[in-house]
């Protein structure tokens, strides 16, 4: 059964822009998408800029998000966010278990569920990366390492499963200028999609946004996001620039 799953266009900022610079970006995407309703959009600016871009989009449909938190709840944690602080600012998503932050700061599955159900546990939607190297796309291992990260990042959920956003990101399109083709999201989608209609039921996955990550541009944005099963992007560089980002935003309407 085919359920209509409105369309959500993430901008991750990453570790960019002052305070004054995310205010500036911020307040230009909101002047660009006055009237949007049929997007859910979402910033993800750097902790420091959270409140003030929030305080910027608080009276828009456009929500915020964070780049990543910690699993537990408060104490002796230092140099991190928990959920509670960070619905203490009003943010409504939080992006975990990006390749950046596996690769980088060895987040691996089991650690990066905690934090999926830290976050559902927090009242946050989480969105969860997943996707596969160069490497292992070229041992032809995408469905394997993919199927795997769904499987284990989601593990448990239960009837929380469809608060869950999942962005399908191949490690080798981010940041890099080739972005996967229509056909290859397309077909990645739709095994995420099956994967997850496995863990729980042909309607629960069919309920679930999973957004495309990697080299997202205004240029490519309309054929990938006319996939069935795109539903939306995470966007990274072209989220930097109010004209790329709403473009991009335009291209899913
Ligand atoms: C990302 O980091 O999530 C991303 C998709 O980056 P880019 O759009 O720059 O490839």
């Amino acid at each position: 059964m085919k359920k209509f799953r409105k369309k959500i266009v993430a901008g991750n900022w990453k570790m960019n822009k002052s305070i004054a610079e995310a205010v500036d970006l911020a307040a230009d995407i909101k002047r660009e998408l006055a009237g949007n309703v049929d997007v859910d959009v979402v910033l993800c600016p750097p902790f420091t800029a959270l409140k003030a871009v929030g305080d910027i989009i608080t009276d828009t449909p456009i929500k915020l998000g964070a780049q990543n938190m910690h699993w537990e709840t408060d104490g002796a944690y230092t140099g991190e966010i928990s959920a509670a602080m960070l619905r203490d600012i009003y943010c409504h998503y939080v992006i975990l278990g990006h390749s950046e932050r596996r690769a980088g700061f060895h987040e691996t599955d089991a650690l990066v569920n905690r934090k999926v159900k830290a976050a559902l546990a927090g009242n946050l939607a989480p969105i969860v990366c997943v996707g596969e190297t160069l490497p292992e796309r070229q041992a032809e291992r995408q469905r394997e390492v993919v199927g795997g990260q769904v499987r284990k990042s989601l593990a448990g959920l239960g009837e929380d499963l469809d608060r869950v956003i999942v962005a399908y990101e191949p490690v080798w399109a981010i940041g890099t200028g080739v972005n996967a083709t229509a056909a290859q999201a397309q077909e990645m989608h739709a095994f995420i999609r099956e994967t997850l209609a496995e863990m729980s039921t042909a309607e629960t996955a069919a309920a679930m946004r999973i957004q495309y990550g990697g080299s997202m541009k205004p240029a490519n944005a309309a054929e990938l996001l006319a996939q069935p099963d795109v539903d939306g992007g995470l966007v990274g560089g072209a989220s930097l620039e109010a004209r790329s980002f709403v473009e991009i935003v335009r291209a899913a309407l």
